[in-house]
């Protein structure tokens, strides 16, 4: 059986938590929200839960999870290196949608990094999670709440909507404020290197990390070959079922348009006019970027329900947080037209 909870995003009520934390001491497995996506969420500690994870998202047992904590001194118990090269990080982006990874103390299950010896560690600053992981006094290994493949989700009916009846609890905590998966940067190494694009910005973190490797996989699509950095990149992710046509080449999209007539498109509001006569799937706007990746893993959830063979998407110029929504893109398209 699933509970639903449902709780005040910025002021959740601590006796509906406790209930969700008990849940977690006990082993059991729960989605909550972010400020990122929604999470579902298992002790770190606890290898029978961890695995519950992978069974329910059907996720394969090599893609690691991210391990979840409410302050800097519980990184003691997880990592096995000194941090002080991330700390212009932390300092700025912690609690925040930034994750990092470390080498990983022996005691964190292998389950929980998919076999690698480092660890990804992650202080979200959604009160809810805050609040959770504080009353679960354990570190929270959590992936992203949907079934394997799906777009993450970035509302509680989008974990509805995969994991109702699979999962112990859903809290309920609205939609989430960025919508794209946590920045990832890989510190274990000799240089840092940028594994995931997302809400913090390439442009703010190299600011802080100038030495920063940025690999050009982090724009390619999914079946190109990339370096086997974080094995969770690897796989074919955010794909509706229908055919996902990204144009990127302003001058190929007339020739897209006559060979999909019956394909809506997926745009930002201001270039809604172009397509006239033709359904369009409004993305947020380009005068407010961040509007842009909070809509799209609900736009990319809906397409499937709209009824057409094929969708078209419009690619934006990879800057600041469209970096980051142009790298789902590229990973949820069958075509690039570039
Ligand atoms: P999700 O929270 O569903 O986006 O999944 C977490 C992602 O974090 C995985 O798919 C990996 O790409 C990445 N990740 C987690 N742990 C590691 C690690 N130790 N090394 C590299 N990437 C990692
Ligand atoms: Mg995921």
């Amino acid at each position: 059986m699933t509970m639903l909870i449902k709780v005040d995003p910025l002021k959740p009520a601590e006796d509906v938590l406790r209930k969700a934390a008990d849940l977690i001491k006990e082993g059991g497995v729960v989605a909550f929200p972010t400020e990122t996506v929604y999470g579902l969420g298992a002790d770190c500690f606890n290898i029978s839960a961890v695995l519950k994870i992978f069974e329910i998202k059907k996720r394969p047992p090599d893609n690691p999870l991210i391990v979840h904590i409410y302050d800097k001194k519980q990184l003691e118990d997880l990592i096995d290196q000194d941090y002080q090269k991330a700390s212009a990080i932390i300092d700025v982006f912690w609690p925040g949608p930034v994750t990092l990874i470390f080498r990983k103390k022996s005691d964190v299950p292998r389950e929980v990094t998919g076999g690698l010896e480092t660890v990804a560690v992650r202080m979200p600053s959604h009160p809810v999670a805050q609040k959770l992981l504080l009353l679960s006094a354990t570190p929270i290994a959590a992936p992203s709440a949907n079934l394997s493949g799906k777009p993450s989700p970035t509302r509680a009916e989008h974990v509805i909507e995969d994991l109702y009846g699979l999962v112990d609890a859903i809290i309920d905590g609205g939609e989430t404020p960025f919508g794209i998966e946590s920045t990832i940067i890989d510190f274990s190494r000799e240089r840092p290197v940028l594994l995931r694009p997302g809400p913090a910005t390439i442009e703010e973190i190299l600011k802080l990390v100038p030495n920063l490797e940025i690999p050009d996989f982090l724009l390619k699509k999914i079946n190109e070959p990339v370096r086997p950095l974080s094995p969770g990149m690897t796989y074919r992710h955010y794909a509706p079922e229908k055919p996902l046509i990204l144009v990127t080449n302003e001058n190929k999209l007339d020739e897209i348009l006559l060979k999909y007539p019956e394909a809506p498109v997926i745009c930002p509001q201001e270039m809604t006019t172009r397509f006239y006569g033709r359904r369009t799937i409004v993305l947020g706007t380009l005068k407010e970027p961040f509007t842009i990746a909070q809509n799209l893993f609900h736009v990319l959830r809906t397409v499937d329900s709209i009824t057409t063979n094929a969708v078209i998407a419009i690619g934006f110029e990879p800057k600041g947080i469209l970096f980051s929504v142009m790298n789902r893109l590229r990973r949820a398209a069958t075509e690039i037209v570039e």
